[in-house]
């Protein structure tokens, strides 16, 4: 997926933090474990064991 200039996808609404094409998101996306390292960070959120 393309990226936004801050690193987050295109797909990624800005304002809900939700996926706008959720139910056709790539397979990469099914495969993502949602609450990952790389998810926190994107969403912004400390990553487990680091503060
Ligand atoms: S699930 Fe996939 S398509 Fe949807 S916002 Fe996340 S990275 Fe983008």
């Amino acid at each position: 997926m393309d990226q936004r200039g801050d690193g987050a996808c295109v797909g990624l609404d800005p304002l809900t933090k939700l996926c706008t094409l959720y139910e056709s998101r790539p397979q990469t996306c099914r495969d993502f474990n949602r609450g990952e390292a790389l998810c926190l960070r994107t969403l912004g959120f400390p990553e487990p064991g680091k503060s």
